[in-house]
């Protein structure tokens, strides 16, 4: 099978693949607050779909897989898919991505499972915010597996959408995780991802003044190498467990060295982020596409995939960002 590589020399050996569109928070970033129109339930992708164009992804390369959504965990047997795509004996790394409300007693099994890594979305420190932010009552269960995670002792990493008004004052806090616990605290810039359309014309909290507030929070802060394909940029406060990271996610610095693609629920597939879609490969399925068919599929869309994610949201011909990422995946 020929491997994954695209028309600016890139190999891709990650995939995103949000699982569903359905989620039990309405993150004020990500979703109005009456919810977005869900995808009709015969448009997701089912497990047996997934699982075999993951099969066939990691035959032809992908060696990493992360699991996202939506909330990955509000979609029924969730466990079953995760025992499933453990056994795709290609892909090397599982990762995934939650708001952490529902999963605290799956932990034990997750990591049974062999999981590499968690992302746990947590904005603040601070129950009221927490609610504000969410709009939802679900601090203490979203804790309650962050406290699982260090227990079982999953590599995790905390994101944090920085966002002027809201949780300005939670970067300390957040930052001050890393003091006694190793994980990767990681602030990251608003999209305009947010089921509606741009929350702001100018990004407040942009990756340059999250920078300046850290080093005037913590004036020790040091940079540290970033681990290869990074998408943050990180530091550490010296004598800190963990490390704090910077994610430029609206203004785009890593898009160089981009080595994913992403699934949406429904099958479409995203060569970049901030694309409108190129094909969807569920739809092909389901009209009978043979193997050679899909991976075809998948090198022609990878042999016109856009320089960065300026490029792409160009060729998106006037079409705004302005889809909830929970359609995404982040
Ligand atoms: N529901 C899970 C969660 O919240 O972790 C997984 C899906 S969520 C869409 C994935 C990531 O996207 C989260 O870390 C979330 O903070 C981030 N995200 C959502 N909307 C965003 C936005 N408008 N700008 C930046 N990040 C966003
Ligand atoms: Fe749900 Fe995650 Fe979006 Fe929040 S960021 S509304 S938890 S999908």
């Amino acid at each position: 099978m020929k491997k994954l590589f695209d028309n600016h020399g890139r190999e891709v050996n990650y995939l995103r693949l949000a699982v569903t569109d359905r989620c039990n928070l309405r993150c004020y970033y990500c979703m109005p607050e009456r919810g977005i129109d869900y995808v009709p339930r015969q448009e997701l992708m089912s497990y047996e779909e997934m699982l075999r164009i993951v099969s066939l992804l990691a035959g032809m390369g992908i060696r990493k897989l992360r699991i996202t959504g939506g909330e990955p965990f509000v979609r029924r047997d969730m466990m079953d898919f995760f025992h499933a795509a453990s056994s795709i004996g290609a892909l090397k790394q599982i990762h995934l991505t939650t708001n952490g409300t529902v999963v605290a007693p799956l932990i034990p099994e997750l990591k049974k499972l062999g999981i590499s890594s968690v992302n746990l979305s947590l904005d603040t420190l601070d129950p009221q915010r927490f609610f504000e932010m969410t709009r939802r009552n679900e601090f203490h269960a979203v804790m309650q597996t962050f406290e699982q995670l260090l227990y079982h002792g999953i590599p995790t990493k905390i994101n944090a959408v920085v966002i002027h008004g809201k949780n300005d004052a939670d970067l300390q806090p957040l930052a001050m995780l890393t003091k006694d616990h190793p994980v990767g605290v990681r602030f990251i810039e608003e999209m305009p991802f947010n089921g509606a359309g741009a929350n702001h014309a100018e990004l407040w909290w942009n990756h340059h003044r999250i920078l300046e507030e850290l080093q005037r929070l913590f004036p020790a802060l040091k940079k540290i190498p970033d681990p290869p394909f990074s998408t943050s940029s990180n530091y550490q406060i010296p004598g800190h467990r963990g490390t704090v990271g910077i994610i430029a996610a609206y203004s785009r610095t890593f898009c160089g060295t981009c080595n994913r693609l992403r699934l949406t629920p429904q099958g479409m597939l995203k060569t970049c982020l901030y694309d409108n879609g190129i094909f969807n490969i569920k739809d092909l399925v389901r009209a009978g596409a043979s193997d050679e068919q899909l991976e075809h599929a998948f090198l022609d869309a990878l042999g016109h995939r856009a320089k960065n994610g300026f490029e792409a949201e160009q060729n998106r011909f006037g079409l705004p960002v302005s889809e909830s990422m929970s359609t995404i995946g982040g």
